[in-house]
């Protein structure tokens, strides 16, 4: 089995009765006038794979750097298995961290790269020898360990760095945006990747923590995600609770398309996908005009002006349209209908128009 060279995990939640091995109270980090996290509570169970989703600057990385101890709060606790850890180091948390750019030795061999951590452990030879063994055959590179890195692709320097932080069966795997250097097309694949691999070492119980700037990405692969913006979480749920219930008018529009409109005091978001937009104008419906249209080969984007205001955007399959028709219905009316029940109402976020 994959994860029998591995060591064995101590039964944490045997002694711990609700098993969560992430946990932050309260925590706070300035830089300067910066406030980077702004009083963060978090707690991620054993063996979830939990997303911190949020724009460039929202505090994600710095709350992965507390995590991992590279950085200390100026307020609040940060808990590892229950244990209060706020003022250990990084070598003393049980915890391995992946970075965007891999950040493997060069002058190393793959082999060596992946066993380092195994190393400053003094882990005896063989059984280091056996375990790197192991985990190379986990991320599907049986053959490369006396490789050096840049002999290697993208992808597969990606897969050492994920390597050599695994070899370590940490009980948490912070990952920062590790497939951000890669293309599209390698990025998704990288994706179904790392769910698999994260099954196969789910014996040992690692739990990840991922960093992403990406919503799809966090939709994919998230069991749970944090929605951050400016240093403050703004909502916590699963993929499916995030995208069909936002919280606030900000994960409304960072996970998906914001479609917030204002109707009889009532302020609400309804997802793209629901709307059925009627061509000929005429019927039920709220009455608006294609103001925009994106065609984008499997569905063809929509942005309607409404005439009671606002706008939504709507998105239809291309099942019988071509692209010039897509494109020629620009400027015509047109109704748009949804279900009651496929609207959600917003939060005002503090107290703003
Ligand atoms: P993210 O990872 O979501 O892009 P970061 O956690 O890196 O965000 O940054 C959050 C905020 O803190 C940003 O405004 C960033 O400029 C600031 N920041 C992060 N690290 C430092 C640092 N070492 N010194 C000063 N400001 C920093
Ligand atoms: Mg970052």
């Amino acid at each position: 089995m994959a994860t029998q060279t591995l060591p064995e995990r101590r039964s944490v939640s045997a002694t711990i009765p609700s098993a969560v091995d992430v946990r932050l109270l309260g925590v706070r980090k300035t830089y300067g006038d910066v406030v980077a996290v702004d009083r963060v509570d978090l707690e991620v169970e054993a063996g979830e794979f939990f997303t911190l989703l949020g724009p460039s600057g929202s505090g994600k990385t710095t709350t992965l750097r507390l995590i991992a101890g590279f950085e200390r709060p100026d307020e609040g606790r940060v808990e590892l298995s229950g244990v209060d850890v706020t003022s250990r180091a990084p070598y003393e948390r049980d915890v391995n961290t992946v970075f965007q750019d891999y950040a493997l030795f060069p002058h190393m061999t793959v082999a060596d790269n992946v066993a380092y951590g195994l190393r400053v452990k003094n882990v005896p030879r063989a059984e280091r020898r056996q375990r790197v063994h192991e985990i190379l055959r986990v991320i599907r590179l049986p053959d490369v360990g006396d490789r050096k890195p840049i002999q290697l692709s993208g992808g597969q320097r990606q897969r050492i760095a994920l390597a050599r932080a695994l070899v370590n069966a940490p009980k948490v795997l912070l990952l920062d945006e590790p497939l951000g250097a890669l293309d599209l097309k390698l990025r998704q694949e990288m994706q179904t990747e790392l769910k698999r691999i994260q099954r196969e070492v789910s014996e040992v119980g690692i739990t990840f923590v991922y960093v992403t700037h990406d919503q799809e990405e966090a939709l994919t692969m998230s069991d749970r995600l944090a929605v951050f913006n400016e240093g403050r979480i703004e909502q916590i749920g699963t993929p499916a609770d995030v995208y069909e219930h936002p919280a606030t008018e900000f994960v409304a529009g960072f996970v998906g398309v914001s479609n917030v409109l204002e109707r009889d005091g009532r302020r609400f978001t309804v997802r793209p996908e629901k709307i059925q937009m009627h061509l000929d104008g005429t019927g039920a419906g709220e009455p608006g005009r294609i103001r925009d249209v994106v065609y984008v080969g499997m569905f063809t984007r929509y942005v309607v002006e409404l005439d009671s205001g606002g706008e939504l955007t709507v998105v239809k399959q291309n099942l019988e349209t071509s692209s010039t028709d897509a494109l020629e219905s620009r400027g015509r009316p047109v109704r748009l209908e949804w279900r009651p029940e496929h609207t959600f109402d917003m939060e005002r976020p503090g107290g703003q128009a």
